[in-house]
């Protein structure tokens, strides 16, 4: 049990790699909290995990919103009294050439994939730092290091994440805090519906994964668990790219 009596907070983790994630911490001992924009949604994927027999909290959080983030945060100390670990996951992708681009869908994406890390760290690290412990995980991609086509705020949004992490790791360190980041690349979920379903488009996607496969939550999970465990205490502001091998090109 590599996270025991440990309390970790998922944004976004009512399905896809947020509960790949909640799932895994769940199976290493941590009470996990479910929180995404759909609470019914996060209530069926806490009872998904009453198996793993840990206390499971389902929460309504819109992560681009200071007073749902604070909310989020107070309920959460309520129940657990403490957090250990938070995942940020929560992130949106809209695939669109630049002057196709509206302002509000820039804002949006920006909004939630970006300043929504920056909204939950913070209202996060201040209860981690009353007990100088913390493991803060966020959920960046490949995207975030390389060029997608159509897909300028989306990379801008992940690129964001990677250099947020690096800067956060020399502020958090004092505090006793490690953050870092995951790149995966492209893993089965809703978000890739698009691609994973269509056969010529995911053999042209294949063709950059020298693992010849795509990822599925699991993939992303076990890197989560790695850098939100003790283990991984003198790792920080780091990336770690879990893509069967793209970037290696
Ligand atoms: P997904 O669409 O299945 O899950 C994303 C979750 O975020 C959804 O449950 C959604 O409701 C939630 N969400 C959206 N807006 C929110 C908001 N404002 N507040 C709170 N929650 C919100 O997609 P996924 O593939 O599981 O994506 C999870 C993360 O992984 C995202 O940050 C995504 O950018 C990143 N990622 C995914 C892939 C991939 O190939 N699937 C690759 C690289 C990075």
């Amino acid at each position: 049990m590599r996270l025991a009596n440990k309390v970790a907070i998922i944004t976004g983790s009512r399905r896809g790699i947020g509960f790949g994630i909640a799932k895994r911490f769940a199976q290493e001992g941590a009470d996990v909290v479910i929180t995404d924009i759909d609470l019914a949604e996060c209530r069926k994927a806490c009872k998904e995990l009453e198996k793993y027999g840990k206390k499971t909290l389902a929460l309504k959080a819109d992560v681009s919103k200071s007073k749902d983030v604070e909310k989020m945060v107070k309920a959460v100390i309520k129940k657990f009294k403490k957090i250990d670990i938070l995942v940020n996951n929560a992130g949106i992708f809209i695939q669109k050439p630049l002057i196709e681009f509206s302002e509000k869908e820039w804002d949006k994406l920006i909004d939630i994939n970006l300043k929504g890390v920056f909204l939950c760290t913070k209202s996060v690290v201040k209860e981690m730092m009353k007990r100088r412990y913390g493991k803060i995980v966020n959920i960046a991609s490949i995207a975030g290091e390389v060029g997608f086509i159509n897909s300028s705020a989306y990379c801008a949004s992940k690129g964001g994440i990677i250099n947020l992490t690096r800067e956060l790791a020399l502020e958090l360190s004092s505090h006793k805090i490690n953050i870092n980041a995951i790149g995966p690349g492209i893993i089965e979920t809703p978000m890739t519906d698009f691609i994973t379903q269509k056969k010529d488009v995911l053999k042209g996607i294949l063709a950059n994964v020298p693992w010849n496969r795509v990822g599925e939550p699991l993939d992303i999970a076990n890197a989560a668990l790695f850098l939100a465990s003790d283990e991984a205490d003198y790792v920080t502001g780091q990336t770690l790219f879990v893509d069967g091998g793209w970037l290696a090109h």
